[in-house]
């Protein structure tokens, strides 16, 4: 599902210049669960932006779902974003002045399905995330636990492959948290292949292998000592 060989990411040219990654190597393949771990800073949201075609690595191969990101146009990459990939960004990313249910028919717009169908996978989406009863609040008027399920409902309503989520209980307390990872699981369950980036080792341990990254290199991966990946 997605392949990383060699990849290093800088950011700022000549003497501001900071490489944030540095020679990574991951293979995670279709229906996994992985948890990324790492402290602040160590590169994690970079390393999600790269996988989820957001950004391109300054050298090394990104390969998702078959395709090699350095040869696609920016137009293929919005396509495969598009059909393939659901993100879950660090702190919700709603927009304030549209509602529940705008928010999650926002991709659906941007695939060009038809008001109908878009209403009707959106619904389905809040009711998956358990907010049937709030798809017409505002992101000001949810708790930060519902924000978080509206963000996830979004990812989810384009049924993509990949569910790519940074930080998915890091604003949440204990119990919102547990609600959003056996969400995952279930997910995870259906075949979907989810990576979930968190700083959390309780957290981490939700997912069926943990990578661990530390200034900007993979330093464990519980695959290795299966032999795996
Ligand atoms: P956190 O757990 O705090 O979210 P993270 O592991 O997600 O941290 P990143 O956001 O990937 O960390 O950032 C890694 C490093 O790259 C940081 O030192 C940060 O300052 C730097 N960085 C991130 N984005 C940029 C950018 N657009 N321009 C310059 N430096 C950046
Ligand atoms: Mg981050």
């Amino acid at each position: 599902m997605i392949l990383l060989e060699g990849i290093d990411k800088t950011y700022g040219t000549g003497s501001i210049a900071v490489t944030v990654l540095r020679n990574i190597h991951l293979e995670v393949g279709r229906g996994e669960f992985v948890a990324i771990m790492g402290p602040s800073g160590s590169g994690k949201s970079t390393l999600m932006n790269l996988i989820g075609c957001l950004d391109r690595p300054d050298c090394g191969t990104v390969r998702l779902d078959g395709m090699e990101v350095s040869q696609a146009s920016e137009g293929q990459l919005a396509t495969l974003r598009n059909r393939t990939i659901g993100f879950v960004f660090q702190n919700f990313q709603l927009l304030p002045r549209m509602n529940a249910l705008r928010n999650v028919e926002l991709p659906l717009v941007y695939a060009g399905a038809a008001k109908r169908e878009r209403m009707k996978r959106s619904r389905e989406a809040l009711e998956r995330v358990g907010l049937s009863d709030r798809v017409e609040h505002f992101p000001a008027e949810l708790s930060g636990g519902q924000q978080q399920r509206v963000a996830i409902a979004r990812a989810l309503v384009n049924r993509p492959k990949l569910l790519l989520a940074d930080e998915p209980t890091g604003a949440l307390d204990t119990r919102s948290g547990e609600t959003v990872l056996a969400l995952f699981r279930e997910l995870h369950k259906e075949g979907k292949t989810v990576v979930m980036i968190t700083h959390d080792p309780e957290v981490a341990r939700h997912a069926d292998r943990q990578v661990r990254i530390r200034d900007g290199e993979i330093v464990e991966d519980t695959a290795w000592r299966r032999g795996g990946a």
